[in-house]
């Protein structure tokens, strides 16, 4: 039988970590968030209540002994639109109290995602700093969901580290991208509101601000926690069939970040909260070659 490890789940968000660790043996044995909506869609879908102490000041003694971490922490500090003030930022605080509490824990595996600009930040110099000072081995990962055969683009970076092994590179098998029809609901199902109405659309036509794709498309937009707030660079409509223009249902974002078809979310969640959280989340078919590069 494959060893289980216990794992935690810091930001834990709508839970994609939990989606797919299992593959792995990785057991969530806690989750660690301060949303209200998050922690309403991950106690549906795994069973488990996630805490919601401030991570800003969690302390050691309050954190159980686990053989992994998973991390996902805000990723404002790091971009242009959250003014990119790295660990000047307050919300970067809870990443970097998580760091000091690392020498006194030291978990086997730490497991991290954020934003592509992360990658330079003075975040990541301490994460790698803290990292060799506790002799854990790492390797860095620039990953974009279009290279998992998604048809969809969500450029991230990742850092894999382990102080009982080495860390495997990661091989990607280039092939096209699956057809995007594989990811939609049947048009039957789909939620009348999605369809945006002449007004919006020739608003935005204007500002050119919508990137509009067929069901042909191999390349949507990433899909941000913005989308259907702001138009611009927040992600895909689809034209269907009927040359009828919609949002994608969150729904489909989360298929097309490989989440299982059993996912589920409250039915009192607007669409907008919806589309908040899914932007949030993670690739899970990457958390799978992360856990792999691991060693597990
Ligand atoms: N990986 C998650 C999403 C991460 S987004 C997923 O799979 O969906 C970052 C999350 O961190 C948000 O859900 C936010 O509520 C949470 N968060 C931000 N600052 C926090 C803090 N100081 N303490 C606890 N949770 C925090």
């Amino acid at each position: 039988m494959q060893k289980k490890y216990r794992a935690i789940e810091f930001f834990s968000g709508i839970g994609a970590f939990s989606q797919v660790g299992h593959e792995y043996g990785a057991q969530t044995i806690k989750a660690f968030d301060q949303g209200e909506d998050a922690n309403c869609v991950y106690r549906l879908n795994y069973a488990l209540e996630p805490c919601t102490r401030n991570l800003d000041s969690i302390k050691f003694d309050q954190i159980e002994k686990s053989d992994l971490w998973w991390m996902s922490p805000p990723c404002l500090p790091y971009t242009r639109k959250g003014n990119g003030c790295d660990i000047e930022d307050t919300r970067a605080h809870s990443f970097l109290n998580l760091l000091e509490l690392i020498p006194q824990i030291l978990p086997d595996r730490i497991l991290i995602e954020n934003v592509p600009e992360f990658k330079n930040s003075k975040a990541m110099h301490r994460l790698s700093e803290t990292l060799k000072q506790n002799s854990y081995h790492f390797k860095k990962f620039d990953l974009c969901s279009s290279q998992l055969r998604a048809p969809m683009m969500r450029r991230r970076f990742f850092v894999v580290a382990s102080r009982v092994c080495q860390i495997e590179d990661i091989e990607l098998n280039r092939s096209d991208p699956d057809p995007l029809s594989l990811f939609l609901q049947d048009e039957a199902d789909v939620d009348p509101s999605l369809y945006l109405n002449s007004d919006t659309l020739n608003q935005a036509n204007r500002m050119e601000a919508f990137d509009i794709v067929d069901l042909k498309t191999k390349r949507l937009t990433c899909f941000t926690s913005s989308y259907g707030r702001q138009h611009k660079a927040s992600g895909s409509l689809l034209k269907d069939n009927n040359n009828r223009i919609r949002y994608f249902a969150a729904e489909e974002i989360l298929a097309l970040l490989g989440f299982s078809k059993d996912f589920k979310f409250p039915p009192h969640l607007t669409n907008r909260a919806k589309w908040r959280l899914a932007g949030n989340s993670v690739d899970t078919r990457i958390i799978l070659l992360l856990l792999k590069a691991s060693g597990l």
